[in-house]
């Protein structure tokens, strides 16, 4: 059964488990170690799910950004 608290009443869930779920996502480095999984249920994975994909999106952003071009306008006045 699920084993995560929870928001509304802070006890366990104990929905039926239909996945098995990385603790530390694999993207991030999480072995597949019995250690780092659980079995939550459907509505508690689509919210690891969401939080997961809301992290990656943040990495993903901050090593994307670069600093314009336009920001040294030195650079301009030598052409
Ligand atoms: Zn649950």
């Amino acid at each position: 059964m699920c084993r995560h608290v929870r928001y509304d009443t802070g006890e366990i869930c104990a929905e039926p488990a239909r996945h098995c779920d990385h603790i530390v996502p694999a993207s991030e480095g999480g072995s597949d170690d019995p250690s780092n999984l659980r079995v939550p249920c459907d509505w508690h994975v689509l919210r690891k799910d969401a939080a997961d994909a809301d992290r990656a999106r943040q990495r993903t952003a901050a090593s994307r950004w670069k600093p314009a071009r336009t920001c040294r306008p030195h650079l301009r006045e030598v052409r």
